[in-house]
């Protein structure tokens, strides 16, 4: 007689390698749902697309911008008038481009009933709403529609490509969750869409931004993470956390972070204390996915595919590589509330093309907004180095965050939060060290606080300039 043993794993298996299936007892090659091999069909196209050269990338986007410019003028009110012009262009130029009015910020608060097409096509998907947290307190409305989201997915995917992740792993991400209870970690079976969508993940792990970085720190330990997902001003403070849980995190392998603008330095620093790459990403929730870290480099590659990015000067030309000016943004698929040349207020650098070899733009930097510039008392806007400031600081006296107003072109206000008073000739020296990094005396006025609260979007500003 022969006897056959059956060997019961007692944990779940890891996750197969492969693509999801919908045939039965056929897992290589997989044959993916309906929504999946859209997804993939996609992938494939950015495949080709990202390789090739400026001039072909800017006529397919000139050739989409065009069908989205004319349901604008057909179907949004408050496009009716200013594209008539476009009536009978069969063709987009660079100067036709250029003469499109940009739209602002206050413009979509103003106007948002008036920024709805009327007639979306039904194969476009249903609609849904976000609020985005505006820095001043005031949201914007947009409307998106569910091919938005599909475009959305598919550039999240790439990022995943190019970042060789392993969907098998584990994922933790601390960012701003609704509904999600401070301090608590919520595990979820999987990594959630679109990944889910493709394959067979590893498990999530999510956590509020709010929870305080000791309670960050003991579920990191506890979960063991392969990727950790969180905004800039969360990594710092978890990297500058006083204890020895980060030599606990053995499983680690890439720091991903996104929503704010990574401060000169974090790259290094997460390098050196953790032993892995930071990797950032550039979206916005109005437009989705701007640009996605080079696989080759710290830049970053503007995702033609998806939106039409411009960078440019003050006197509204394009900046040329080594130059920074603000971003204005078109995103090329929202048939629900197309935003054309949308001024986003934000700041990048242009870089020069990559030698990676792919054909999608290159930024250097991502600056910020405008309101995290300092004005210099002769009316001059920078960038302030405030991050290393705060380092500084934080070697002068027992500081554990810090933020910096500035409330007219002379004067600023510091705000602490500090392990105990500090001495007189340890406030000096903090003084002295602001100076130092803001690149002028200003006057310095220090005050103590329990808590420097998070933005209602959960985001953090080291400076915030009200002049
Ligand atoms: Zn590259």
């Amino acid at each position: 007689m022969v006897k056959i043993s059956v060997r019961v794993p007692n944990k779940q298996a890891k996750p197969s390698n492969f693509l999801r299936t919908t045939r039965a007892g056929i897992s290589w090659p997989a044959i993916p749902n309906e929504k999946s091999s859209q997804l993939l069909a996609l992938l494939l196209q950015l495949e080709k697309s990202q390789w090739w050269p400026a001039q072909k990338l800017r006529r397919a986007q000139f050739a989409q911008a065009l069908n989205l410019l004319h349901h604008a003028r057909k179907t949004v009110p408050y496009y009716q008038e200013s594209l008539a012009f476009l009536d009978g262009v069969l063709e987009l130029t660079e100067e036709i481009w250029q003469q499109l009015p940009v739209i602002t910020r206050q413009d979509l608060q103003q106007f948002d009933e008036q920024l709805l097409s009327i007639s979306i096509p039904p194969s476009h998907g249903s609609v849904s709403e976000i609020r985005t947290s505006g820095s001043t307190g005031r949201p914007v409305k947009v409307k998106r529609t569910e091919t938005f989201l599909q475009f959305h997915h598919v550039f999240t995917l790439r990022e995943h490509l190019w970042l060789e992740q392993d969907h098998r792993g584990k994922q933790m991400a601390i960012r701003s969750i609704k509904g999600l209870q401070r301090g608590r970690a919520k595990v979820q079976g999987t990594w959630g869409a679109p990944f889910s969508l493709l394959y067979n993940t590893g498990q999530s792990v999510v956590m509020e931004i709010t929870t305080d970085t000791k309670t960050q720190l003991q579920n990191l330990v506890k979960y063991q993470p392969d990727y950790l997902l969180t905004y800039p001003s969360n990594l710092q403070e978890i990297l500058r956390h006083k204890g020895d849980e980060l030599a606990q995190l053995k499983n680690l392998k890439q720091v991903r972070t996104l929503s704010e603008s990574l401060p000169d330095g974090l790259r290094q620093e997460v390098q050196e204390k953790l032993g892995v790459k930071l990797v950032d990403v550039y979206s916005a929730h109005e437009v989705g996915v701007m640009a996605l870290q080079c696989p080759k480099h710290d830049h970053y590659h503007v995702q033609s595919e998806n939106v039409l990015l411009e960078v440019l000067r003050e006197d509204g030309h394009p900046c040329n590589p080594g130059e920074t000016g603000r971003v204005v943004v078109t995103s090329l698929h929202n048939f629900a509330m197309p935003l054309i040349r949308y001024s986003l207020q934000d700041y990048v650098e242009v870089g020069e093309s990559c030698d990676c070899g792919r054909g999608l733009p290159v930024l250097k930097r991502i600056l910020g907004r405008s309101r995290d510039m300092m004005a210099m008392p002769d009316g001059s806007r920078v960038f302030p180095s405030i991050v290393a400031g705060a380092m500084a600081v934080a070697d002068a006296a027992p500081i554990m965050q810090i933020q910096v107003i500035q409330n007219t072109l002379e004067d600023m206000e510091a705000k602490l939060v500090a392990e105990r008073k500090l001495t007189k000739s340890e406030e000096q020296q903090v003084v002295h060290v602001l100076q130092k990094s803001l690149g002028h005396p200003f006057r310095i006025r220090l005050v103590y606080q329990d808590e420097i609260p998070r933005n209602p979007g959960g985001k953090f500003s080291s400076f915030i300039s009200l002049v």
